[in-house]
C-alpha cells in the first residue's frame, strides 16, 4: 500500500461510530479525515461530544458534518441507524463512494454483499452488479450476533452440511445503541424481546453461508430458529447454538473443525484479522462475556461447552464482542479486504 487512503465515519458519535474512531485513528492503511452525525451534532468537534482521552488530537478536533454535505473520502464507514442509512447510503454510493456499512438497511438486498472476510470474501463479486444502480457501491457486515455465530457455523457447514440450526442469544446492553434500555428495566431482570432482531439472526447466516449466482446472493437452505434476549452485560453477546447436520458429527470432529479453521483471507494479513478467528475453550464455565470478549483484540469468537444432544446433533456456546467483531471491527476488516482486493484506493 503506497499511502493511507482518506476515510469518513458516518454516525461517528454513536456506540459503533465511537469504536470506529478509536480503530481507524492510527490505522496503517486508512486516514480518518471526515466524520458525520445528526443535525444536532453537526458543527461541533468530536472532542465536544465524546471522551477523547485516548484519541489523537487531530481526531478530537475533527468537526462533525451533516450527511447531506459533499464528502471527499472514497471510503465511508457507516454506523447510522438503519432508517437513516437507507437513503443516505444509496445517495452517497450514487455519488461514487464505497460505503462499508454496519446498518441493516441493505443486508438482505440480494445484490449487496453481506461479508465476513474469513467466510465469504467471494461475495464481493456482487459489487460488479451494483454498477447498474450506483457509481460507487455498498458492502455490509452482519448483525452483531450473526457476525460471531455465522463465523462459528462456517467450518461446521463446510465439514458436515448444516440442515437445521436453533439459536438463543444473551445480548449485551451496548448492542442497543445510545441511550439503550432504561436502567430500571435492566437491573435484576432479563428482557425477553429485542425488536427486529430474530428475523435478522434467522436470515443472515443463510445469506453468508450461501452462494452467488450472477448478480444475486443465493441463501443456503438450512432453516434457523432464533430467540433474542437482552441481559445486563455491558459488552459481548453470548449465544447458545444447536445444529443438525447431514451426518451426525462427533464432539471431537466439531472441535477439530473449529480449531483448524483459519478462514479465507489469512494469507492477506489484514491489519484487523485476528490470528485465530475461532478459539475453543475447554472449561465448563466458559466462554463468559467479561473474561473472553476481548480475545484477539475483540475479533476472535470464543466457543465452548461443545456437546452431543438428542433433539439436535451438537450444541455449543459462542461469544463475540458485539461492538468489535459484531460491528466496528467487522466493518474495518471488510474495508481492509476491499482495499486489498483493489476495490478502493490504490491496492
Ligand atoms: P447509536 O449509538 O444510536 O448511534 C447512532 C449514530 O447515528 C449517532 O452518531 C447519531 O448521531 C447518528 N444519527 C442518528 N440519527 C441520525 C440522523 N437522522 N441523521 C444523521 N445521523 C444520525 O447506534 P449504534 O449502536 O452505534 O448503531 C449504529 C448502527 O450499527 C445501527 O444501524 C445498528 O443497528 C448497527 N449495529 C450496532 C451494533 C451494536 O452492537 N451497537 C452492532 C452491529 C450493528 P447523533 O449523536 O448526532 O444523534
Amino acid at each position: 500500500m503506497s499511502q493511507r487512503i482518506p476515510v469518513g465515519v458516518l454516525g461517528a458519535t454513536g456506540r459503533v461510530g465511537e469504536t470506529l474512531l478509536h480503530r481507524v485513528a492510527n490505522h496503517p492503511w486508512f486516514e480518518l479525515t471526515e466524520v458525520g452525525a445528526s443535525e444536532q451534532s453537526a458543527g461541533k468537534r468530536v472532542g465536544d461530544l465524546l471522551d477523547t482521552n485516548s484519541l489523537p488530537t487531530e481526531v478530537a478536533d475533527l468537526t462533525l458534518r451533516r450527511l447531506d454535505e459533499s464528502w471527499e473520502s472514497p471510503l465511508l464507514l457507516s454506523a447510522l441507524p438503519s432508517g437513516v442509512a437507507r437513503d443516505v447510503e444509496a445517495d452517497l454510493a450514487g455519488r461514487g463512494h464505497l460505503i462499508v456499512s454496519n446498518a441493516s438497511a441493505y443486508r438482505a438486498d440480494p445484490g449487496v454483499p453481506l461479508i465476513i472476510p474469513e467466510v465469504n470474501p467471494d461475495h464481493l463479486a456482487l459489487l460488479e452488479g451494483q454498477r447498474e444502480r450506483w457509481s460507487g457501491g455498498i458492502v455490509t457486515n452482519p448483525n452483531c450476533v450473526v457476525a460471531g455465530v455465522a463465523l462459528a457455523l462456517a467450518p461446521l457447514h463446510r465439514s458436515f452440511g448444516l440442515t437445521r440450526v436453533a439459536v438463543t442469544t444473551y445480548q449485551a446492553i451496548s448492542g442497543a445503541g445510545r441511550p439503550g434500555p432504561a436502567a430500571f428495566d435492566l437491573v435484576d431482570n432479563v428482557l425477553p424481546f429485542i425488536a427486529g432482531e430474530e428475523p435478522k439472526i434467522a436470515a443472515e447466516p443463510r445469506k453468508i453461508l450461501g452462494g452467488v449466482t450472477g448478480s444475486s446472493a443465493t441463501p443456503a437452505a438450512f432453516p434457523v430458529d432464533a430467540t433474542a434476549v437482552r441481559v445486563a452485560v455491558l459488552d459481548g453477546h453470548l449465544t447458545a447454538v444447536s445444529i443438525e447436520c447431514e451426518d451426525r458429527p462427533s464432539v471431537e470432529a466439531v472441535t477439530h473443525a473449529f480449531r483448524s479453521f483459519r478462514g479465507e483471507v489469512a494469507e492477506l494479513n489484514l491489519p484487523t484479522s485476528p490470528s485465530e478467528p475461532i478459539v475453543v475453550l475447554e472449561q465448563d464455565d466458559r466462554p463468559q462475556p467479561r473474561l473472553d470478549r476481548d480475545r484477539g483484540d475483540g475479533m476472535t469468537v470464543s466457543v465452548g461447552r461443545i456437546r452431543e444432544g438428542e433433539a439436535f446433533h451438537i450444541s455449543f456456546l459462542a461469544l463475540s464482542h458485539n461492538l468489535v467483531r459484531g460491528a466496528a471491527g467487522a466493518a474495518l476488516l471488510n474495508a481492509e479486504l476491499c482495499r486489498a482486493r483493489g476495490l478502493v484506493g490504490d491496492a
